[in-house]
């Protein structure tokens, strides 16, 4: 049948191998490490994981990324990112490490002042997390590439300042765990993207701002903010 309109090309991340993954869903899981969960006024010990999506579309490279519309508290969540090789449902913890192709460094750029409303209203958060060019990534890793990513190292700095500084190991649900939940309610597939969650130490950005993520064993990813989209 011929179609209307071309349909838009697939967004496709660059892997550290020089090949294109293609990216399918993105997958985000809240509040995963203890000090992140106590900064946004909850205790971390009693409440089960979540997660919320983002279009594959917010997924952008290394570079400058737009101010979006209708926010003024723009956020950095500096994460590791899981890249699903390999699909399934149900899937066992134990299990988990075959469904991983790779893992990048990562940015859930949120609206913090429309999700503290969305909150506050028990409202859904997509205007403050699902937003165009919030999803920077850096080169994808294969995982036989990289060392064990359960442990390790995991910054963000402000045009050069330190804000962000944990360890992998903080995670309050481990990746293995956060493929089994996430598998639960959806049969994951190859391309699905998942961010694991971010460390303390979250703020704004303004036009100009350059924000470094590091991850040991991964190339860093450098975001800078741009003037406001239009
Ligand atoms: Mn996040």
């Amino acid at each position: 049948m011929k179609l209307v309109f071309e349909p838009q090309a697939p967004v496709v991340v660059a892997t550290s191998r020089g090949e294109g993954f293609p990216v399918g869903r993105v997958f985000c899981i809240g509040r995963n490490y203890a000090a992140h969960a106590r900064e946004m006024g909850h205790d971390p010990d009693r409440e089960p994981p979540f997660f919320f999506t983002k279009w594959a579309g917010a997924v952008v490279p290394a570079g400058i990324i737009a101010m979006p519309p209708e926010t003024s508290d723009y956020q950095f969540e500096a994460e590791l990112v899981v890249a699903i090789g390999k699909g399934g449902r149900n899937i066992q913890p134990a299990d988990a490490d075959q469904h991983v192709y790779g893992y990048a460094c990562g940015l859930d750029m949120t609206r913090r002042d429309l999700q503290a409303e969305a909150k506050k209203k028990g409202r859904p958060w997509d205007v403050a997390k699902n937003v165009e060019q919030s999803a920077p990534i850096g080169l994808i890793h294969p995982a036989e590439d990289v060392p064990d990513m359960s442990l390790g190292g995991i910054t963000l700095t402000q045009n050069g300042e330190l804000k962000q500084s944990g360890d992998l190991s903080d995670m309050i649900w481990p990746v293995v765990d956060v493929i089994a939940y996430i598998s639960r309610f959806y049969a994951l597939e190859a391309g699905d993207l998942i961010f694991t969650g971010t460390p303390e130490g979250v703020g704004p950005v303004k036009p100009g701002d350059e924000l470094e993520v590091r991850i040991a064993g991964l190339s860093s990813l450098d975001v800078t903010i741009g003037e406001a989209s239009r």
